[in-house]
């Protein structure tokens, strides 16, 4: 049994975006105080938080006072800096563990993890130039999908490729030279599972979600999520088995697609995640708490299900239809306090429970 960190510690959290604003929030509930660093002084967890470091990831000074102020840190993105990592370790533990980050952060180089457990992917080359890109799409097929190993998120960096002209062209306007190629998947369904793991090897997951996409950007989330008997047992198998590969503490979002071929792994997300969102009115103990109880040593809560619930995202200008939406007495509102509306942005999000079980 490792120590548990007392009430009132001080839970360090890189990023302040909304996902940093609900793990500070269900810290606060457990009566410990967050410390957010983030470059960005609008940042949305600043405001409920009890500090806040506003410095770059560069900023080795700034990087060091923060984790000798902090008792434990975590994080609520997967690209930060290898560096700002080491400068913060010196001083404090980080959780999740460096392995997971490093996993994460490389589109290749999670694929050969995944595999490596005997998990599904879809097929993949890594590509430096456009000879690798043309050999490639004979070997994998077309159409094809090419991503940026690092720094994608939410459908940037990719891009569709059918034929070598088309090839061509993304390689010119394509500024990264280090790329993937993946197979396109065909999938019936996209479902995700959110995983936890706590210092003591405890493991439990939330009941897989059904996810709906719109311009590579998640639109909602629905519990339970439609698909066989099977695919449900292999989805939380395959989680567990991802988290205790990675010797993991904390929450784990995972990716899946649903083919004939079973259950194919997009990918893995070493934080909270978007389409974990429903557990807040869904189960009595959320992601979010989840997570804070798995980095502080603390025993993990039930997340067992007690609803079947959807999660909307509010994304853009959908957000101005939020006196609308809140003269529903049945949906719970979440909003991340943004004060810039931009296309394509996270502003909050709605839980409607659909029945009670
Ligand atoms: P990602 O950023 O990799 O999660 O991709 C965003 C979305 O693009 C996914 O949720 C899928 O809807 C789609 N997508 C990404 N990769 C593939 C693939 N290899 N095959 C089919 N669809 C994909």
């Amino acid at each position: 049994m490792k120590t548990e960190l007392p009430v009132g510690a001080t839970i360090g959290i890189l990023g302040g975006g909304q996902l940093g604003r609900m793990l500070a929030l269900a810290a606060a509930r457990l009566g410990f105080k967050c410390h957010i660093y983030d470059p960005n002084n609008n940042a949305p967890a600043i405001d409920i938080s009890a500090k806040a470091t506003i410095a770059s990831y560069e900023n080795k000074h700034a990087l060091i006072s923060f984790a000798k102020d902090v008792d434990v840190v975590t994080y609520e993105f997967e690209n930060i800096p290898t560096t700002a990592l080491d400068q913060i370790e010196a001083f404090t533990e980080i959780h999740p563990n460096r392995k997971a980050l490093q996993v994460s952060q490389d589109r290749f180089v999670e694929k050969e993890f995944l595999n490596s457990l005997g998990l599904k992917t879809a097929p993949y080359i890594d590509i430096k130039t456009y000879s690798d890109l043309k050999r490639a799409l004979r070997i994998v097929g077309v159409p094809a999908i090419l991503k940026t190993r690092t720094l994608g998120y939410d459908g940037k960096g990719q891009f569709r490729i059918s034929n070598d002209d088309e090839a061509a062209q993304v390689m010119k306007k394509i500024s990264s030279s280090s790329l993937i190629l993946e197979g396109v998947v065909d999938f019936s369904k996209e479902i995700s599972v959110i995983g936890a793991r706590n210092v003591n090897g405890q493991v439990t997951c939330y009941d897989p979600g059904e996810n709906i996409h719109s311009n590579g950007i998640l639109k909602n989330t629905t519990v339970p999520a439609l698909v066989s008997r099977n695919h449900l047992t292999d989805a939380v198998l395959l989680t567990a088995n991802i988290l205790n590969s990675l010797d993991y503490i904390g929450v784990l979002g995972v990716e899946l697609f649903v083919s004939s071929e079973g259950l194919i792994v997009n990918e893995i997300a070493p934080r909270v995640h978007n389409s974990g969102h429903w557990t807040q009115n869904g189960c009595l103990i959320d992601q979010f708490e989840q997570h804070i109880r798995a980095i502080s040593g603390w025993t993990l809560g039930d997340g067992s299900r007690h609803s079947d619930i959807t999660m909307e995202n509010i994304i853009g200008d959908a957000i101005e239809e939020i006196s609308l939406i809140s003269r529903d007495p049945e949906i719970s509102i979440h909003l991340y306090g943004k004060s810039e509306t931009r296309p394509g942005r996270k502003m909050g999000h709605t839980n409607k429970i659909l029945k009670k079980n």
